[in-house]
């Protein structure tokens, strides 16, 4: 059984004082008994305000990307032992964003999660196709490449905590959503390709997030397919109602 998660990326919005607020609005909307998992993604100068105000809650902080290595002369970054020594136990790694305007490559992907796992972060692995390549009928190809250099030299042993995210690039930030057979069959894909480098147990305990465009209204539709295990939110997540509303809609 594969409990369902809720990520929240707040990509470069809000300040420390208004992640804060953001969380005591929200931890008192979640039912108290609620299935799901729900992990937010805060920029890197809200991380610590942010681990503080979910403090006594069930709600867990991440960060939207980080350096694989521990320090170094590599300005700008922020390194996986910096992430847990403010309290981050997940991150988001290869979001679209960061291959479009920051070069992520799958190979700096590859890097990033076997370094998370060195660290016990969770990954999330953001994979998904330009709209180009889904009209050339390429969507299979791009994933089976994602997610299998993604994968590249990981031990099966130390895999069961990768979560993966299909992020329909063309789908993120636009409004227009995968339909949930559209999404449905992409995350078939990606659990075959899984299968195929990392056996078919893991393939099938690995949570696989649906994200781009997930509305309180669409939520229920995407989210309670049989191969989607929750989904990764971005602009409807700045507004703990409206995050709080997809958590509840889709959580099946
Ligand atoms: C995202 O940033 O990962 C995302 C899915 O954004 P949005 O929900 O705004 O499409």
């Amino acid at each position: 059984m594969r409990q369902h998660l809720f990520a929240a990326n707040w990509k470069m919005y809000k300040t420390p004082e208004e992640s804060t607020s953001f969380i005591q609005t929200f931890k008192d909307l979640l039912p108290p008994a609620t299935k799901a998992e729900a992990v937010l993604f805060p920029s890197t100068t809200s991380l610590p305000a942010s681990v503080q105000a979910v403090s006594g809650t069930s709600i867990a902080i991440g960060a939207q990307t980080m350096h694989w290595l521990d320090a170094g002369a590599y300005t700008g970054e922020t390194s996986p032992t910096m992430l847990l020594a403010v309290g981050c136990t997940h991150v988001l790694i290869g979001h679209s964003e960061r291959r479009q305007y920051f070069n992520e490559t799958d190979t700096t992907v590859n890097l990033k999660l076997k370094s998370a796992l060195a660290h016990s972060l969770i990954p999330i692995v953001c994979v998904g196709e330009h709209l180009a390549e889904r009209e050339a009928g390429r969507t299979s190809n791009v994933l089976e490449l994602q997610v299998s250099i993604a994968l590249e030299g990981i031990d099966p042993s130390t895999a069961s905590p990768i979560v993966f995210a299909y992020e329909p690039v063309w789908a993120i930030g636009t409004g227009r959503t995968a339909t949930p057979e559209i999404a449905e069959d992409a995350h078939k894909l990606i659990r075959r390709f899984i299968a195929d480098t990392l056996g078919s147990d893991l393939a099938h305990t690995t949570r696989i997030l649906y994200g781009g465009s997930v509305k309180p209204d669409n939520a229920g539709s995407l989210c309670c397919l049989e191969d989607v295990d929750g989904a990764l939110v971005g602009g409807a997540s700045l507004d703990p109602n409206s995050f709080a509303d997809i958590v509840r809609n889709a959580t099946c």
